[in-house]
């Protein structure tokens, strides 16, 4: 069958300061998801009309190496030929039934047979669905209201869980949206990652009002804050021993850094675990997933509402088994654990060469460049992460764009590795970011 190729028949002229402009009277600050507007790099955000692989083109024809890979999905690169194929196949069998179909049982078997912690599982259409609907399910079985969450992990965003830090000690919230309620704050609590006696303090003086601890088991939002693995235990005995539940968000790290994601490296068994990003191989899914006694509280079965239009939409079932199933037999975890490997070492050797301060750190594919703190320790907390970071991430985003290297445009969003970056784009792209970050990051 053939895969048609983009539309690149639109006229050459259009740039992307004319599509901004024009956009900018249609959709809130020109976007449908704010980091897309490049506020915190500033500029006008480049179009782009086609990808292919690891590579982007924008709508002036440029072409960039792509390191945002869609904030995470794109775990095989853009429009992998295997996964493509499948798309055309099942867009001509059914776009949408709102009925029963066999791809969502299929894609829902191949899960649960290989993660064992996922007893039951229920595809909805984002990571924020299916977070939402794990704290409910978590408030039902427990029959307790708040939520304990962690400054520097992401959710999605669920209203309850816009929230900062308050004043007080006991980890009391503060919303940290416009149009999020002090009673929605008022549900969560915020405690410090990698701190376990700040997490003992918050925990310890709610205990028996906490349906669930939330955890990014591999905290990929503001930065990456790799985080202890016996903070992460501890958290699991903690919750275990008081009636709380533990929830493992893993729209980033489920099949990313393993099938299994974190859970799976860690060995440890959170109670409800949620999944967006990779599952749906590029296309609208999330899911949540858990015990079955907990699953078994959803309707039709359970007195837990939750539905959706849209849930386990054919083509992006069918698209997340295609994924799935290549990296299963390709290897890809392996071979991307390899290839990151070399990548991040390439980059720290031309940091050092060229007297840049930067640092990588990563976890399996995914990977964040990060202003060197003062003792050259690793940053597990947001306090942690050095203060000119954001201002010094402007330029430099800018710089790598320029020479056709395209980064998230935010200091604080990690970086992708697909099974498209072959060994030789990934030389190219080392030498276009070690050049650009000798441009912005030497000090003099
Ligand atoms: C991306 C993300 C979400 C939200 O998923 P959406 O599909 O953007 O709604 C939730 N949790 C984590 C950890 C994420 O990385």
């Amino acid at each position: 069958m053939t895969v048609s190729t983009p539309n690149t028949t639109q006229p050459t002229n259009i740039t992307s300061e004319q599509l901004f402009e024009r956009s900018l009277k249609v959709a809130p600050g020109g976007v449908h998801s704010p980091v897309r507007a490049f506020k915190s790099v500033g500029g006008t955000p480049i179009f782009f009309k086609s990808a292919d692989g690891a590579r982007l083109t924008s709508v002036e024809g440029k072409s960039y190496i792509d390191f945002c890979q869609s904030f995470g999905p794109l775990i095989l690169g853009h429009r992998d030929p295997e996964v493509a194929e499948v798309v055309h196949e099942t867009v001509n069998l059914a776009w949408s039934f709102g009925a029963c179909e066999p791809y969502s049982l299929e894609l829902a078997e191949w899960i649960t047979a290989r993660i064992p912690w996922a007893e039951r599982l229920r595809f909805v259409s984002s990571g924020t669905e299916a977070v939402m609907s794990a704290l409910r399910v978590a408030r039902a079985a427990t029959g307790r209201n708040k939520i304990l969450k962690f400054e520097g992990c992401y959710h999605g965003h669920v209203d309850s869980l816009l929230v900062k830090a308050g004043s007080g000690l006991a980890g009391e919230a503060a919303s940290d949206s416009a149009g999020v309620s002090a009673a929605f704050a008022h549900e969560t609590l915020v405690a410090p990652l990698d701190d376990d006696e700040g997490f003992m303090r918050v925990f310890e003086a709610h205990k028996h009002e906490i349906a669930a601890v939330i955890v990014e088991p591999l905290p990929a939002n503001y930065g990456l804050l790799l985080q202890r693995r016996e903070f992460l235990e501890g958290l699991r005995k903690v919750t275990a021993a008081n009636g709380s539940l533990l929830i493992f968000d893993e729209v980033i790290s489920g099949f990313r850094v393993a099938l299994g994601g974190m859970a799976e490296l860690l060995g440890i068994r959170p109670d409800l675990v949620t999944y967006g990003k990779v599952i749906g191989g590029g296309f609208p899914v999330g899911a949540y997933g858990g015990r079955r006694d907990l699953l078994e509280l959803v309707a039709p079965l359970g007195p837990v509402y939750q539905a959706g239009t849209l849930s386990a939409n054919p083509v992006g079932m069918r698209a997340g088994l295609a994924t799935l199933k290549k990296v299963e037999r390709d290897q890809v975890f392996a071979k991307l654990e390899t290839r990151t490997a070399g990548f991040a070492e390439r980059l720290l050797n031309g940091f050092k060469r060229t007297g840049v301060p930067l640092d990588v750190v990563r976890q399996g594919s995914v990977f964040w460049l990060h202003q060197k703190t003062d003792d050259g320790g690793v940053i597990r907390r947001l306090s942690q992460i050095p203060k000119e970071h954001g201002a010094q991430f402007k330029a430099f985003f800018h710089a790598c764009s320029e020479s056709g290297v395209y980064l998230a445009p935010s200091g604080y969003e990690v970086g992708f590795l697909g099974y498209a970056h072959t060994d030789n784009i990934l030389d190219e792209a080392v030498e276009k970011i070690v050049a650009a970050a000798e441009k912005t990051h030497k000090t003099k």
